[in-house]
């Protein structure tokens, strides 16, 4: 984003010093806007909020939901955000957990499979964190609250599969809000992981998140699942290759290909003696931190301003 000349060779020159002192200035300015975009961003529906505008009453003025599935085709871990994930608060595994354990995850559902996932996991005795897409919990009615009786846990994956590093901080939060209404109406629990869909991130996005009052989840384990040709066979060998304690294993919904392999995958990750659980489940996850901040009112994206200058912070 910003490149900085490489410094005149070193010598007695006076013009050198000024020359890093405007440097450090820019670097500094870049630095602040860059920081400080999310909060500006967010308060622009807190203060809407303010103003009485309900959430789902906005929702409900938007578009019709899109009958289509959303399709997904990549999950990127680790963008370039120049920190450590761990540094900016987002939760990728957790390398300390003195307990062999390990969380499965689900993505992009519900889909049409959903019932099968619930009967290998209830069968299995194992729970597992689903995060999910609120145009698909809109689609498919019945289905998020099916596994939330099952005890599974949910997280939001926005509304649309919006990529947060490219959307604005604004449709970023209006996208995410969306998809959490769906959740509470599915199921009357307000979710508090999210996952950014695709992986994709950047600091102003993280910023905005986390003053919804949401743990931000990421993955450690990305066995490639939903690639198209990939067999139950490859799913397994990569993710039992090197597996942790406290690895976050990153699957996705309505893949045949991962329904087949999951009865054979918890059999062989319990084989190596390792307890399965959710995300919350694991020692030193992330734990719910009180009532998630005040809800914001989204106001439809369309007639916001961008609050990302051209291209994205990162
Ligand atoms: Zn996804």
């Amino acid at each position: 984003m910003l490149s900085v000349s490489p410094s005149p060779k070193r010598g007695n020159h006076p013009h050198v010093l000024i020359l890093v002192c405007l440097a450090l200035l820019v670097l500094g300015g870049v630095g602040y806007a860059w920081y400080g975009r999310a909060s500006d961003s967010v308060s622009g529906p807190a203060a809407a909020n303010q103003a009485g505008t309900g959430v789902s009453k906005v929702y409900s003025q938007v578009d019709t939901p899109n009958p289509a599935n959303v399709e997904v085709e990549s999950e990127k871990p680790n963008p370039p955000l120049g920190l450590p994930l761990e540094k900016l608060g987002v939760f990728c595994d957790n390398p300390r957990d003195p307990v062999k354990q390990v969380a499965l995850t689900f993505d992009d559902g519900p889909s049409q499979m959903t019932p099968e996932y619930l009967n290998v996991l209830q069968s299995k005795g194992v729970h597992a964190t689903f995060f999910l897409i609120g145009k698909n919990v809109q689609r498919l009615p019945g289905m998020a609250d099916m596994i939330a009786a099952d005890g599974d846990e949910i997280g939001n994956h926005t509304y649309s599969h919006l990529n947060l590093a490219k959307a604005s901080v604004t449709e970023g939060v209006y996208d995410i809000l969306r998809g959490q209404d769906c959740i509470e109406q599915a199921t009357h629990q307000k979710p508090y992981l999210m996952r950014p869909p695709g992986g994709e991130l950047d600091v102003p996005a993280i910023k905005a998140i986390q003053k919804l009052g949401y743990r931000i989840v990421f993955w450690n384990v990305d066995p490639q699942d939903w690639k198209k040709g990939a067999t139950p066979e490859q799913i397994i060998g990569n993710i039992m290759t090197n597996l942790r304690p406290g690895d976050i294993i990153l699957l996705h919904e309505g893949k045949l290909q991962t329904l087949t392999a999951l009865p054979e995958l918890i059999d062989d990750i319990r084989k190596q003696g390792y307890q399965i659980d959710t995300v919350s489940g694991l020692q030193g996850a992330p734990r719910r931190r009180g009532p998630a901040a005040a809800p914001f009112a989204a106001t439809p994206a369309k007639t916001l301003p961008e609050a990302h200058p051209p291209g994205g912070a990162a």
